[in-house]
């Protein structure tokens, strides 16, 4: 009798952000089905508490690097990735959180938090690609969800997302 065929795993993570790209994902509905029969969602924590380790064939990565942690993260999240696709203004630009990068960052942290001492952050928000290597940037504030399936397609078929103005290496 022949193996079963291993399913593609998706992986989604967040960093820095709103969660509306994510909720883009979410508001596919019956593509999102048929997604979920394609791939097994490994890592989708909007969705579902359950979380597989890795390594993942397509990690969508939401958010920008804006803590010692998150710059930590990032890195071990490429490691296990086999394609990364950062979606969105603050994955793919810094988000409006990069606002912060003109400004005294401590001075925010002293006015807003009653504790400052306990907040660890990073005098910058920054793109995920300024940290580790970005197989696509798929932009906007939310995300197209049209675009979002065009993206996960294409990689799971190995195939150029039919999306301008990127240039993409599947390898
Ligand atoms: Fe939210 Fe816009 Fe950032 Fe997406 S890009 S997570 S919609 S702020």
């Amino acid at each position: 009798m022949p193996s079963k065929q291993r399913k593609p795993t998706l992986a989604v993570w967040k960093f820095a952000s709103c969660d509306g790209c994510q909720l883009s994902l979410l508001d596919c509905e019956d593509e999102l089905l048929q997604v979920a029969g394609a791939v097994q969602i490994a890592n989708f924590l909007e969705a579902s508490s359950a979380v597989q380790p890795g390594p993942y064939d397509l990690s969508l990565v939401e958010g920008s690097i804006t803590t010692p942690h998150d710059a930590e993260r990032i890195q071990a999240i490429r490691k296990s990735s086999r394609f990364l696709v950062t979606i969105g203004a603050c994955a793919t630009a810094g988000g409006i959180q990069a606002l912060r990068n003109f400004a005294d960052v401590e001075e925010f942290t002293r006015i807003v938090y009653a504790k400052p001492e306990y907040i660890k952050t990073l005098k910058h928000s920054t793109p995920i690609s300024e940290h580790v290597k970005v197989d696509f940037e798929l932009r906007g504030c939310p995300i197209n969800k049209g675009q979002l399936l065009e993206v996960i397609s294409a990689f799971l078929h190995k195939r150029r997302p039919n999306i301008p103005q990127h240039s993409v290496c599947l390898e």
